[in-house]
């Protein structure tokens, strides 16, 4: 029998950071359970091989939502990380934390302690930040936050076209205010991912004598003592084991992983657990609950150059050049994140923004030929606070069984006339005179809508996830009654167990989520050592 202080269950964005934080403390066990391999691939490390990434045999969970009613029925591809720094592995790098006003939304839903100024200097305390200098940005943190060393000159286009339709330029979205265009800076050091296995689980790190890291196992189910988690049931090359937590049991398993395995283990919506024939441990109706997500419209043009990124033969000399000069360098086209650059608009005309745009110099081709050999150009736009919300449910109780993923996307709400105003607004940038040089025919929608029904075929025809699924252990008041953490991300009902990860943010922050995950891990962390 194995004994740790710590298990925790998933070396993602938040596992490994709070592996690292936690055993700096020499006196601190922790054992770090990863279902996927190492992260020892070029497709991990090298920025612009992330279509190789996402689409991974391996290093992958592979899952697929259920058909989404309000989507024509379609079963949507959600990849998520299975290795070494999870989804952070695999993600497009794009450092953005969403908006202050996000997080004092988090307080007034029970999230205390979280408000703006209080996750601040977690932010920071994560950082390495290269080239900005203010009260906003850290150095000297594990997560390495650069500006692009590469960005194509249609992504810069897309800055000028933004500026042209009346959006302001922006060079710093994590700053005091998100809205405008502008570049992206990416977790990135010298231009390498830098994952949060990169960052926080350096060679230094893992060979601490206090952390024990085991890869390909799985944890498949939290050991429970009545109400009280004792250790974790893994299973490592077909052979199943029980290794005991002397203090806590971590799950960080993520948004859709980290409902299940608590299901899996009694702990849960009662009547769920009994319909699947789990005797119920601790009896909590939030969990699986309170999915969100954000759907994402891409509107794209074929190009009149072969300035953009394809995958089409006639680039392959300057991609082998490219390859040789990364190599060599670590710089140029291979360091590309391909969303190079983006922005925040509010589709109302004023106020916060409501929705965000990437823009990817390429055709980028739905799941089953995401290797496109068309040069174009493509504007993403999502809508930034969905009021769509789904669930996670077990299919089946063996554990490699993926559970049943339901967004319900654009089933509530403003989310369809929202989508729509977004996709309008990209369609209205591409058009700007900065592209006049290169936009040759529409192909995304392959028609020019003519109205708003139009568009809403387009959307339920083609909209896809942004792949930032949260919420499903959402941290609450203890009086809420389908809060499944509270602000120190303790399971309510339950002892020594918790849950740090993107599913316990109770609302989608308005940006990409891995930053905001890594700052969740950094201030338990620091409540773990306090005693707290
Ligand atoms: C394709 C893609 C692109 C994205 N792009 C961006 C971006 O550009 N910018 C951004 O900010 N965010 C992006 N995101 C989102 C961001 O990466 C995630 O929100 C964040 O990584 C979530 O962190 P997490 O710790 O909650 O989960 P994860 O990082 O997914 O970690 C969960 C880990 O737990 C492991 N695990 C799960 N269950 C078990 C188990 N039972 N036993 C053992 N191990 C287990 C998994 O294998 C995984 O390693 C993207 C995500 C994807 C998938």
């Amino acid at each position: 029998m194995q004994e740790f202080d710590y298990i925790i269950t998933g070396a993602g964005s938040a596992g490994a950071c709070l592996a690292s934080r936690l055993t700096e403390d020499p006196d601190v066990s922790v054992c770090l359970l990863e279902a996927g391999p190492r992260d020892d691939r070029a497709a991990i490390h090298t920025p612009a091989m992330i279509v190789d990434a996402i689409y991974s045999e391996d290093l992958n969970w592979h899952y697929d939502t259920v058909p989404q009613k309000e989507l024509n029925n379609r079963e949507l591809y959600w990849p998520r990380g299975k290795t070494l720094g999870g989804s952070s592995s695999i993600n497009a790098m794009v450092y953005i934390r969403g908006g202050h006003v996000d997080y004092e939304a988090w307080k007034a839903l029970g999230a205390e302690g979280f408000g703006w100024n209080d996750v601040l200097p977690y932010f920071r305390k994560s950082e390495d930040q290269q080239s900005i200098q203010d009260q906003f940005h850290g150095h000297g943190g594990p997560l390495c936050v650069s500006d692009l060393r590469y960005i194509n000159p249609l992504s810069e286009a897309f800055v000028r076209a933004g500026v042209e339709r009346g959006l302001k330029k922006n060079n710093d979205f994590n700053g005091s205010n998100r809205l405008g265009v502008g570049p992206y800076q990416v977790t990135q050091r010298d231009g390498k991912r830098c994952s949060a296995a990169a960052g926080y689980l350096s060679p230094d790190v893992q060979e601490r004598p206090n952390l024990t890291v085991m890869v390909e196992t799985l944890a498949t189910k939290v050991l429970m003592d009545g109400t009280r988690a004792s250790g974790v049931r893994v299973k490592h090359k077909g052979n199943e084991h029980d290794i005991t937590a002397r203090r806590e049991v971590l799950v960080t398993g993520g948004a859709i992983n980290s409902p299940q395995i608590l299901m899996l283990s009694g702990i849960g919506p009662a009547e769920h657990l009994r319909d699947m024939g789990i005797s119920v441990a601790v009896d909590l109706p939030g969990v699986g609950e309170n999915l969100q997500d954000h759907l994402d419209t891409g509107v794209a043009f074929t190009g009149k150059t072969t300035r953009a990124y394809s995958y089409n033969i006639r680039s392959l000399p300057k991609q082998m050049a490219e390859a040789v000069r990364y190599l060599f360098t670590r710089k140029g086209m291979l360091t590309s994140n391909a969303a190079e650059t983006g922005g925040f608009a509010s589709t109302r005309g004023e106020g916060e923004p409501d929705i965000q745009f990437h823009f990817v110099p390429a055709i980028v081709a739905p799941k089953d030929e995401p290797r496109s050999k068309i040069y174009g150009i493509t504007l993403h736009s999502y809508v930034l606070y969905p009021d769509s919300r789904g669930t996670i449910r077990l299919a089946s109780t063996n554990p490699e069984d993926h559970p049943l993923i339901d967004p319900q996307y654009l089933s509530k709400g403003h989310d369809l006339q929202t989508q729509i105003d977004g996709a309008k607004m990209a369609l209205d940038i591409l058009q700007a005179p900065a592209f006049d040089d290169e936009r040759k025919d529409l192909h995304a929608p392959q028609n020019m809508p003519k109205n708003d029904a139009e568009w809403e075929t387009f959307v339920r025809e083609k909209a896809e996830t942004l792949f930032h699924p949260i919420g499903t252990c959402k941290m609450g008041a203890k009086k809420d009654p389908m809060a499944v953490v509270d602000p120190h991300c303790r399971v309510y009902g339950a002892t020594g167990l918790r849950v740090i990860d993107a599913s316990v943010m109770p609302r989608l922050v308005g940006g990409n989520t891995n930053a905001p995950t890594i700052m969740i891990a950094e201030k338990i962390a620091d409540l773990l050592k306090a005693g707290g």
